[in-house]
């Protein structure tokens, strides 16, 4: 019996967890960050908060005796994705990272790539604007800056204590959004940009090809960049690496 801990907290982690769960030689756990109110159902015992830095995470995986160390959190999970590199180092356990792909610009999406939060505010300009703000709320903090634009801002949990600009609707909602109903969103706030993560995958591409649809330009977070480790980019990638002969042969225990 093979243990293996998935860094977790996106749709490619429980999806997973899924696929693993029925199989009779691995013991899978989920490992959540514990910032979301209502966590979505996982299919696999789950564990929750942080763990204490890479020597916290070590020590767990030492502890709790796992053999293979999946990273699938958010592509712009930057801190803990370093740290499980260190600490699978550190404690011997076989790695990989399951990364989905950026999204790329097509023809007709009008893509301002900007470094982070604040630069996107920058990018907004002087001239009050009305902006659909799809990013984390521990990410609105430079929003402040620019109180003069009127902001929709949607996130999984309420943002609580609201921003301080006079401008501002929150709406909550945890993916997927289909293209049609981002559409229809932004046609009655009559949004003119919007404030995106490269995020990849399905669940949220709606808003990407809502704004391409509507003619609207999207400024897009650029990703940060991921650790020198292994790194795929589906599940079916990761299950061929678990069954791969090797993937244990260099690590503690055997
Ligand atoms: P982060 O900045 O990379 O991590 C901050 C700290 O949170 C880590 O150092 C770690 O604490 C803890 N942590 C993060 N993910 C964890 C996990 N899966 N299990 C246990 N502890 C975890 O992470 P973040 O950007 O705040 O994201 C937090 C969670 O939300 C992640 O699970 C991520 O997959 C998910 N998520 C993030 C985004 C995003 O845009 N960033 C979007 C969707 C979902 P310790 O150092 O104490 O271990």
């Amino acid at each position: 019996m093979r243990r293996i801990l998935i860094l977790g907290g996106t749709a490619e982690a429980r999806a997973l967890a899924a696929r693993l769960a029925p199989r009779a030689d691995l013991a899978v756990t989920l490992s959540l960050a514990g910032r979301t109110a209502s966590p979505a159902p996982q299919p696999v015992p789950v564990r929750s908060g942080g763990f204490g830095g890479p020597e916290g995470l070590a020590d767990y995986l030492t502890s709790a005796r796992i053999d293979a160390l999946i990273d699938a959190t958010h592509p712009y999970a930057a801190a803990i994705s370093a740290n499980a590199v260190r600490a699978a180092q550190r404690a011997g356990v076989a790695f990989l990272a399951l990364h989905r792909p950026p999204w790329q610009p097509i023809a007709g999406d009008q893509w301002i790539e900007v470094a982070d939060a604040a630069s996107a505010v920058a990018a907004l300009g002087n001239a009050p604007r009305r902006v659909f703000v799809a990013l984390g709320r521990n990410e609105l903090a430079p929003f402040v800056q620019a109180p003069q634009h009127h902001y929709l801002i949607r996130s999984v949990d309420p943002v609580d204590p609201p921003l301080g600009v006079p401008h501002a609707a929150y709406i909550t909602g945890r993916g997927p959004f289909e293209e049609a109903d981002e559409r229809a969103l932004m046609v009655r706030w009559r949004i003119e940009l919007v404030v995106s993560k490269n995020s990849g995958g399905e669940a949220s591409y709606g808003k990407i090809a809502a704004a391409r649809a509507l003619g609207l330009p999207v400024i897009m977070l650029r990703r940060p960049a991921p650790p020198r480790a292994p790194s795929v980019a589906t599940i079916d990638h990761v299950l061929a690496w678990l069954d791969h002969a090797e993937t244990f042969s260099t690590t503690r225990g055997v």
